[in-house]
């Protein structure tokens, strides 16, 4: 997956680097990976397995009488025939499930982007998916009577809150014939060719229903409408869009879209910070707070050392 300018993989998820003061700041899908928990990530991953195991099955069947070929973890010496192997391969179906995913939901934007800058994109494999997805991309645009020129506010553009030490990338804020959107209230049209601004957050998924949206995508558009600074391409910063008005999910699926607007008040605000306090937290300490720094004791209060540390020292 390809990073955006300025972001970073780290062993602690996507960090931003401030192009002007070089602060550190953590991602807003960072933030959410960390607080919101994903409840229907293991069943995802059961099924993945599950349904992968049929079609390993006769490999299985005569993995029974193998013996294990001892390669391990060693990818490049593994026999995929034995039972060590063939287990390995099984629970590494989930990281290919899910870095296609992320490929193809890469790749869609992508071609989003470079649609409404107008710039043509040379084809590669797995087009055939993807066009499909900007094929409804194209069907919103044109139903919600988007014109590229006038209406395209920004597209694929880091924004940042360094006060509060995040920085975020949006897909896109454009102007549509709607009033905005505030919970509770119905989205009214706007009259005589008007429009107002909207940010769009466009989400691809081969298996959720185009209707679905969960909780935590109203604090990931809360967390980049309240952005104070957008970092532009010349590395210089100007202050965030003003004027947004609504908020929303574009799910995009191969034969249809839906928009649906969500909430992004103080309240969506407020959950995004605690949930931004919570990663720091985990962060400064490590997601294993035992590791290492805390260690049992004895009952005079003696802390015990670490098994085999002193010869590993040797070592
Ligand atoms: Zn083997």
């Amino acid at each position: 997956m390809t990073s955006p300018r300025h972001a970073e993989a780290t062993a602690l998820g996507r960090y931003y680097t401030h192009p002007i003061t070089a602060e550190s700041l953590i991602s807003v899908t960072n933030v959410l990976s960390v607080g919101c928990a994903k409840p229907a990530l293991v069943p995802w991953a059961a099924k993945i397995v599950a349904e992968h195991s049929w079609d390993l099955l006769p490999r299985m069947a005569g993995a029974l009488r193998a013996k294990d070929c001892g390669a391990g973890p060693k990818r490049d010496q593994a026999c995929g025939r034995c039972r060590d192997c063939l287990t390995r391969e099984l629970k590494g179906e989930v990281t290919v499930a899910r870095d296609k995913a992320s490929d193809l939901g890469t790749r869609v934007h992508h071609l989003a982007e470079q649609h409404v800058l107008g710039v043509e994109v040379a084809e590669q494999e797995g087009d055939d998916v993807a066009r499909q997805y900007l094929a409804q991309y194209l069907a919103f645009l044109e139903g919600w009577g988007v014109d590229l020129e006038h209406d395209v506010e920004a597209v694929e553009v880091t924004v940042a809150n360094p006060r509060l030490g995040y920085a975020g990338t949006l897909d896109l804020i454009i102007r549509l014939p709607l009033d905005g959107f505030v919970a509770g209230q119905k989205v009214q049209p706007l009259p005589d060719g008007k429009k107002s601004l909207w940010l769009v957050d466009l989400k691809t998924s081969e298996t959720r229903a185009a209707t679905s949206v969960y909780g935590e995508y109203a604090l990931q558009l809360a967390a980049l409408r309240f952005a104070s600074e957008v970092w532009l391409p010349d590395d210089t910063t100007a202050p965030m869009v003003k004027g947004i008005t609504g908020a929303a999910v574009l799910n995009l699926r191969r034969r249809t879209f839906e928009l649906v607007p969500l909430p992004t008040g103080k309240a969506e605000f407020d959950a995004f910070q605690g949930s931004l306090a919570l990663s720091k937290w985990m962060h400064s300490t490590g997601h294993d707070i035992n590791g290492g720094t805390y260690r049992p004791i004895t009952r005079t209060g003696a802390v015990k050392p670490k098994r085999g540390a002193t010869t590993r020292k040797a070592a």
